[in-house]
């Protein structure tokens, strides 16, 4: 697999503890909206059992210049330095990996169900179908405890504005204020916002086990195992 130099443009916050990286994107490398990478840090001044590098989904659509990665910034070697890092910092990128990728068939629906920075595949394979026009129908149900953890929330329900096909529903488990949804996601709840619930395919994705707790939300209201992709963020 091929590995490309970056060089860090900025890094901003975009969410409780939660740092995104903006970086050009290499001559020469290519993704599909979805897939992961493994970033690496160069010559760092402290590095852990993990090494120096972790994989990060791209959360960047390809349909966007440059590439972006988000992280939950805790204290552990390789995010201590990464958090640290100034714009013009060189890193390493080797990738792309993975296969937890839309649909070739646009016209079919899709249901992304997440939580916290599982939201970064997410953010790209929406923003690229957007970008390409999907006409199938689009969910996405986005669980975090309170919306300031929530990444990309704001971002994404303006670029789904106004599009009938695509709908956002934050979930919120602690904010007793909250509006919308709140609680654990189960079979109620998918109802609400899934019209026929067999018909689309599903896009489960974190920490695994929020991963594992979904797969069994799905299978309880019957919806068959070759419906559902997932992709577990090992590490968390
Ligand atoms: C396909 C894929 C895509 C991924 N995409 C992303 C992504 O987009 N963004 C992202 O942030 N991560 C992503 N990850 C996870 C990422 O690779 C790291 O594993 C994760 O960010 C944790 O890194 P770390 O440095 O915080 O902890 P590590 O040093 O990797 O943690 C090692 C172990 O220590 C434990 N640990 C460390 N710190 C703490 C703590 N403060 N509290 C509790 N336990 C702790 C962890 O549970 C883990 O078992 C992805 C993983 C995969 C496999």
């Amino acid at each position: 697999m091929a590995s490309y130099d970056l060089t860090l443009k900025r890094s901003e916050p975009v969410a409780d503890g939660t740092l995104a990286l903006f970086f050009e994107r290499p001559a020469g490398f290519d993704y599909k909206a979805g897939q992961c990478a493994r970033l690496a840090l160069v010559d760092p001044p402290e590095t852990d059992d993990e090494g120096n590098g972790r994989i990060l989904s791209l959360a960047s659509a390809p349909a966007e210049g440059e590439l972006m990665v988000a992280t939950r910034l805790r204290d552990t070697a390789f995010k201590r330095v990464l958090g640290g890092l100034r714009p013009g910092a060189a890193l390493t990128l080797k990738g792309p990996y993975g296969d937890f990728v839309l649909p070739a068939d646009g016209q079919v629906p899709v249901v992304f169900i997440t939580g916290g920075i599982g939201i970064t595949p997410v953010r790209s394979m929406v923003l690229q179908s957007l970008s390409e026009g999907h006409n199938g129908a689009i969910t996405l149900l986005y669980a975090n405890r309170r919306p300031k953890d929530a990444a990309f929330l704001d971002e994404l329900r303006q670029a789904c504005a106004g599009r009938s096909n695509y709908r956002v529903v934050p979930i919120m488990t602690q904010d007793a204020g909250w509006q919308g949804e709140t609680g654990h996601l189960d079979v109620a709840m998918l109802r609400r916002h899934v019209m026929n619930l067999t018909a689309p395919l599903y896009y489960l994705d974190g920490p695994p086990g929020l991963v594992s707790a979904m797969r069994s939300v799905l299978s309880e209201a019957g919806v068959a195992e070759d419906r559902v992709r997932t992709e577990e963020f090992a590490g968390y």
